[in-house]
């Protein structure tokens, strides 16, 4: 059998303008697939309408396309995927794989939240569709960054949701099923989500879907160690000047800073970073950025007088 050709992807939820730590991800992503010679794809998680920013989505595709990072085939919008979500629930209902809930909050806080059996007190109009996630669901896997992994997902995670009591498709059912549809074998993202993807196995191995390999690139933390959120280093990168961001961005993935020297635009620095980029050099461990360390050019400082 003949593998796969490699396919990444970048996945934003259209909830902000994209910041340094997701352009990471989407670089380093990037640089994965087109270095192997690979595809890369674009998916808008646009399945949450209460965080869902109005214009985000279109201004995300705005700043990849100002830095270059053009992606195959056409953009996958979540929002426009019911049916196919629908399908892959249906399908876990149909094999007891899936259930309704009507456990509230309220209901699980004895439980820490952690869901084992319903224990609702009252019907609700609205219930939940989640995940059964049977004693001993061990799921051992090894991330390409990180090494070995494993969770006891009965143990730390319990049933976990698919469909929201207000409606909406959990990210865990979209994220499995839209992977797969999109041909994806190299997920590279941020290490935030390293906790979602024993979730994430469990349900390809329910839908009968190939297993991706998973690349958990590290987190920006500000100074004091915290993920960037509140901090200056979370404010939109500046698009108008993308050579000097990229450059920062490769040295913070742990490449060698002179192999983009030459480069003169947008095309030579893209070319020559595909050809130089090292998997093996990426960083493991969250980045800890020294006060300042993101300033001008990286960032757009909205305060700044224009
Ligand atoms: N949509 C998620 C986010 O913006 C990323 C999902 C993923 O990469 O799996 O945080």
């Amino acid at each position: 059998m003949t593998s796969p050709i490699p396919c990444g992807r970048f996945a934003p939820s259209p909830t902000g303008l994209l910041h340094p730590g997701s352009l990471l991800a989407a670089f380093g992503s990037w640089l994965l697939a087109r270095h192997a010679g690979g595809l890369w794809r674009l998916r808008i998680e646009d399945v949450d309408p209460p965080r869902t920013v109005p214009g985000a989505a279109q201004a995300q595709l705005r700043t990849l396309a100002d830095f270059g990072l053009a992606h195959d085939g056409p953009v996958l919008w979540q929002s426009e995927r019911n049916a196919v979500y629908q399908a892959a629930l249906d399908g876990l209902l149909a094999s007891d794989l899936a259930f309704v809930c009507h456990c509230s909050r309220s209901d699980l806080a004895a439980s820490g939240g952690i869901h084992h059996r319903c224990v609702a007190r009252s019907p609700r109009p609205d219930p939940a569709v989640r995940f059964r996630v049977l004693p001993g669901s061990m799921v051992r896997f090894v991330d390409g960054l990180r090494g070995p992994q494993q969770q006891d997902v009965h143990a730390e995670v319990g049933d976990f949701v698919l469909r929201r009591a207000d409606g909406c498709w959990a990210y865990q059912l979209a994220v499995v099923v839209d992977d797969a549809a999109q041909g994806v074998t190299e997920v590279v993202r941020g290490a935030d989500l390293l906790d979602s993807t024993a979730r994430q196995i469990l349900l390809q191995q329910a839908l009968g879907l190939a297993v991706p390999r998973y690349w958990h690139l590290p987190l920006l933390l500000d100074a004091p160690g915290h993920k960037l959120s509140k901090s200056l280093a979370a404010l939109p990168v500046d698009s108008a000047r993308p050579l000097p961001v990229l450059r920062q961005l490769w040295a913070l993935l742990g490449q060698p800073p002179a192999a983009l020297d030459d480069c003169e635009d947008l095309p030579a620095l893209l070319q020559a970073a595909r050809h130089a980029f090292d998997p093996a050099r990426l960083p493991r461990q969250d980045i800890l950025l020294a006060d300042g360390a993101l300033s001008a050019p990286m960032l757009q400082n909205p305060l700044s007088p224009t």
